[in-house]
């Protein structure tokens, strides 16, 4: 839930800009939300500031009922995926999904196991000694993700994830989303500016747009004036 959520950015003391302006929005628990607008409407600054990596101006971020908003980005239980994967190109598959996993008390043997879960789960599990380098776009994508899920986190953020695709493989990841999206059951938030995407691959959809929320709804009920 975002409580009256601000973020001001200030630009050597002169210019301001208001990226998100006093949002107050509940999510729902358990679902995939697109969150939908255009390229300046202050998406990216939400996600940040639910993530943690950026503080907010004002206003508040609750997680069920844990305020979250002064709380350290690694303690927030969030999974982050951005567009550009940001793999480690010199470690193989398995030690990317695992890395993670290595700050965390969690045994060696716990850590192969989950990372071969989390693995099979986004369906890479055969490609585990390779290299990012040595994969497609898709394929890395879904290492992202499974990366993203291995600490088990409480929220899943997806940052425009599959705009470096291919168009083929746009639609096959998506599809891939949604499915690992209901069988984790995990909620998931999917920043696009893309209509067609949000709405073949939400269960809700959150319209922003300078900087506040316009609408929000299930795809079929929400109409966007582009
Ligand atoms: P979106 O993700 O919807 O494209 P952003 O959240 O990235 O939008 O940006 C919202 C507004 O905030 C834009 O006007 C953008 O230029 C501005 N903005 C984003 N990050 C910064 C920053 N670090 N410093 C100054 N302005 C920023
Ligand atoms: P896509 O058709 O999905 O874009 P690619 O043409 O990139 O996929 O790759 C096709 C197959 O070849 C994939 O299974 C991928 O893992 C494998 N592959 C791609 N590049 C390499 C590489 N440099 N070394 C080994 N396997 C690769």
């Amino acid at each position: 839930r975002l409580e009256n959520l601000t973020k001001v950015f200030v630009e050597k003391k002169q210019k301001e800009t208001i990226a998100v302006n006093d949002m107050t929005l509940t999510i729902p628990s358990g679902k995939l939300i697109g969150l939908l607008g255009p390229s300046g409407c202050g998406k990216s600054t939400t996600l940040f500031m639910i993530s943690g990596l950026l503080k907010p101006t004002s206003g508040k971020i609750f997680f069920g009922n844990d305020d979250v908003t002064k709380l350290a980005a690694e303690k927030r239980g969030i999974g982050l995926v951005f567009q550009n994967y940001a793999l480690y190109p010199h470690m193989t598959v398995q030690q990317n999904i695992m890395f993670p996993l290595e700050n965390l008390n969690v045994k060696r043997d716990e850590a192969i196991e989950r990372t071969y879960d989390m693995a099979k789960l986004v369906g890479i599990e055969e490609l585990l000694d390779r290299k990012p380098g040595q994969l497609s776009g898709g394929q890395q994508q879904r290492v992202a993700i499974a990366r993203a899920l291995v600490k088990k986190p409480r929220v899943l953020l997806l940052d425009e994830p599959l705009s470096n695709l291919d168009a083929r493989l746009r639609l096959q990841t998506r599809e891939e989303i949604k499915r690992i999206q209901r069988e984790t059951g995990i909620t998931t938030i999917f920043v696009t500016h893309d209509q067609e995407e949000a709405m073949s691959i939400s269960d809700e959809i959150v319209v922003m747009n300078y900087g506040v929320t316009q609408q929000m709804g299930e795809p079929q009920k929400v109409y966007t004036n582009p």
